[in-house]
């Protein structure tokens, strides 16, 4: 037991969705807390399970392994009832009752969100592990899991482009992301893509004509394939609509591939488990030397407790400026 804190015992899960790296958390929040002589309980499948009292005491060996993996070994979900303040103080009841005294939440803005509530209303401490895809969680530069998904579209396109160069092609790749940029900015850069399709264009103001004229300039000077990344958007059949456009107005035939979830799976890269260990620790030394509501938030290169608050919103402006950037060197 932390003599300041008082904290005996804490309770661990996922939230919202999965992505690769969140095992690794996991890992580092339940062996720092029985390094510490804590209790860590495992709550599957988020805020439902706690509803449902689907915890189990974890230990070193329930966590051995898993650092390789995607997914998360506590499965995930997402509880619509936890949006009612009856529903969260009944989960707080229950957590009571399981003598759980601190909470880590592993999931994005919305998780956060709900977790936040949680501690304002009964006064539970909370610590938050931005672990998202999307990357779109103010507060912090990076969240877990974004690298990977990153990587695994960066591979797929690379393929893609085989292909496309042999035959003389033009691909419109939809990455995901929501109503966040940031996979689509840096699977474009990453890629030499000559357009990148981003959310905030989704209707008015997209330039056909201009992703046309890029086309016909690269063709122009020899090129012989075209990449357009297009960010999934709220809305499916985006790419569609450029597809069927640039056939109707320029009689430019361009294939599709949606590359779907795939972007959420697969074993996490090394920077995606450097950060989820360090958050994992972090959050644990934090809850432990009493702090009460934060997110482990990753800012220039350093990882560290910042109030949940500040990170509640959802982070939709990506640096924009990448666009350019993967424009002036596709050219
Ligand atoms: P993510 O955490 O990946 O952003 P969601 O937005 O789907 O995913 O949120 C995951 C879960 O967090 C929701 O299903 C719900 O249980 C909880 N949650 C989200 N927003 C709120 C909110 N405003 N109030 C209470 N709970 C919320």
């Amino acid at each position: 037991m932390n003599e300041k804190t008082k904290i005996k015992s804490i309770g661990v899960l996922c939230s919202g969705g999965d992505s690769p790296g969140m095992n690794c958390a996991i890992r580092a929040v339940v062996r720092t807390g029985v390094g510490l002589g804590l209790n860590i309980y495992g709550i599957r499948r988020g805020f439902q399970g706690i509803l449902e009292g689907d915890i189990v005491k974890m230990d070193a060996s329930s966590v051995g392994n898993i650092i390789q993996h995607g997914g998360t070994i506590l499965k995930t979900s997402r509880c619509l009832d936890f949006y009612d303040p009856a529903t969260r103080k009944e989960a707080f009841n229950i957590l009571k009752r399981k003598k759980i005294d601190a909470l880590v939440v592993i999931g994005g803005d919305g998780s956060f969100n709900g977790a936040y509530r949680l501690h304002e209303e009964h006064g539970i401490p909370i610590a938050g592990i931005p672990g998202t895809i999307d990357n779109d969680i103010t507060g912090t530069d990076y969240t877990v899991g974004f690298d990977t998904a990153v990587q695994t579209a960066v591979e797929a396109v690379d393929k893609i482009r085989d292909t496309a160069s042999s035959h003389a092609r033009t691909f419109i790749v939809e990455v995901m992301g929501r109503q966040s940029s940031a996979i689509a900015l840096h699977v474009g850069v990453c890629t030499g893509a000559e357009n990148i399709i981003l959310p905030s264009k989704d209707r008015q103001d997209l330039n056909i004509e201009q992703i046309s004229a890029d086309i016909n300039r690269g063709i122009a000077r020899g090129k012989n394939s075209s990449i357009i990344i297009a960010a999934e958007g709220e809305t499916p059949g985006l790419c569609h609509r450029v597809q069927k456009e640039l056939m109707s107005e320029y009689n430019l035939q361009a294939h599709i591939c949606i590359l779907g979830h795939i972007q959420r799976g697969g074993n996490p890269s090394s920077l995606d488990r450097f950060l989820a260990s360090r958050m994992g620790y972090i959050a644990i030394d934090s809850l432990v030397s009493g702090l009460k509501c934060f997110a482990t938030c990753f800012i220039q290169g350093e990882v560290n407790p910042t109030p949940l608050e500040g990170c509640l919103e959802k982070r939709v402006e990506y640096r924009p400026y990448y666009e350019e950037l993967a424009k002036k060197l596709s050219i």
